[in-house]
């Protein structure tokens, strides 16, 4: 069930009504539930009940550290691509022995800070990096574990930009590479081989994709573990979709069903040749945690209307949601107020000097100049995506719970954007 529904022609976070919400915190803001973010938490931790697994949340989805903190408290473990990703895991009282740090560029700074707080594993994207992880622990005098993050090579028929597991793309080890990768991996003496892992891409609709990788790191496990090389954990990566709702899209694949798929793929192998012996299975979701737990809410500046086109001008732009401009990602938009005017199309453009910057287009919608609108399932790659382009603060964020609504970001003032600046003395 949505958390955003009408009650009385009014759009609602949980029991709080988006209308007062821009009246108490303006707009643009993005406004999370609560609810949601348990409920899509749950519905992971529920089909890993009573195995050894653990939900490493991609936190590039949406760091917040409400979030994270929420997250936590529900036993997440937290997937990493930088540095300052670990502080904000630290910040909000995660736990850093459940961090899995991913990336093909980590700097000998950000694999001290990991070392120093004993992350569960380093997911090592090449060679190059293995050396530098197997120096910088040395120095430590500390063994880092690892996983190698393998490159399956099966298409997850996604976008270009959001599909990582092809041989073209610059993430991961070749999956022909990885024996070798592998063998290199053990004879390092500070890196103390631990696990697999892979993620093949983002927005998938179906599981296939993901059970076919799931077969290609089995068969790599085995080859391994004839050659003495024993893995502990296997980690499928994230990249469930989400329903956007776009017309004609199929709708995803309910996470349950593709866990329930995965561990019986799982158990499978393990019955037929390790004696019924379990493996630790990690994942690392991030849209299909946040995705629909979240809204952009934006006011309507000036309506246009064109001699080709009609323009709805909002006060949200790309550089508070750049999914758009980037992927030209279709969202949903609706008017907070059902006010039962006549709809027009329009294009949902941002302030911002670019052509790119549009929110959706032709969209039939009823509005007026001041009028409200919510573009949804807003909360994953959206807030983290952010930027000060055109020195314009960042968005509020907020979250609802019940009734209640919690700032847990504040609305960035122009002087917080130009204040690490200086003039030339
Ligand atoms: C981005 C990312 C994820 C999360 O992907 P989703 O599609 O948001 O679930 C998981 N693992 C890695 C390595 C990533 O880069």
């Amino acid at each position: 069930m949505s958390q955003f529904s009408y009650k009385d022609g009014v759009l609602h976070a949980e029991g709080a009504s988006l209308s007062a919400i821009a009246g108490e915190f303006g707009t643009p803001t993005y406004v999370y539930s609560k609810a949601r973010l348990l409920a899509n938490f749950a519905s992971y931790a529920d089909a890993c009940q009573g195995r050894d697994a653990l939900v490493c949340y991609a936190m590039k989805a949406n760091s917040n550290l409400a979030i994270l903190d929420l997250l936590a408290r529900e036993g997440a473990g937290f997937d990493i691509v930088s540095g300052g990703e670990l502080l904000r895991v630290l910040a909000a009282g995660g736990d850093p022995r459940k961090v899995i740090f991913s990336g093909v560029g980590k700097s000998v700074e950000e694999m001290r800070l990991a070392l120093s707080h004993d992350i569960l594993c380093f997911n090592v994207e090449s060679i190059p990096e293995l050396h530098r992880l197997n120096e910088v622990a040395g120095a430590m005098g500390k063994q880092a574990r690892i996983s190698l993050r393998v490159n399956p090579n099966v298409d997850a028929k996604t976008h270009p930009y959001i599909a990582t597991g092809l041989k073209a793309s610059k993430f991961g080890v070749a999956f022909s590479d990885a024996l070798e990768t592998y063998r290199t991996a053990a004879a390092l003496p500070h890196l103390q081989v631990s696990g697999i892992d892979c993620h093949i891409g983002s927005q998938l609709l179906d599981d296939a994709p993901l059970l076919e990788a799931l077969d290609r790191l089995i068969e790599l496990i085995d080859q391994l573990g004839a050659e003495g090389i024993e893995l502990h954990h296997l980690d499928i990566g994230g990249g469930i979709g989400i329903d956007y709702r776009e017309a004609g899209e199929s709708a995803p694949v309910p996470v349950g069903d593709y866990l329930g798929r995965l561990f019986a793929k799982i158990d499978a192998w393990r019955n037929a040749r390790h004696d019924g012996k379990p493996i630790k299975v990690i994942f690392e979701p991030g849209r299909s945690i946040v995705g629909d737990t979240g809204v952009l809410l934006t006011r309507v500046e000036f309506l246009k209307h064109g001699e080709e086109r009609n323009f709805c001008i909002v006060d949200a732009a790309m550089n508070d949601m750049a999914r758009p401009a980037l992927y030209q990602a279709w969202m949903d938009m609706q008017p907070v107020v059902q006010n039962g005017a006549a709809a027009a199309t329009y294009d949902v453009v941002g302030p911002i000097c670019e052509s790119g910057d549009w929110l959706a287009r032709d969209r039939a919608l009823a509005v007026e100049a001041g009028d409200l609108l919510v573009m949804h399932t807003a909360g994953a790659y959206g807030m983290t995506m952010a930027s000060n382009y055109n020195t314009r603060g960042r968005a509020a964020e907020v979250i609802v719970d019940g009734s209640v609504c919690h700032l847990v970001r504040q609305r960035e003032n122009p002087a917080d954007l130009y204040a690490l600046e200086s003039l030339i003395k």
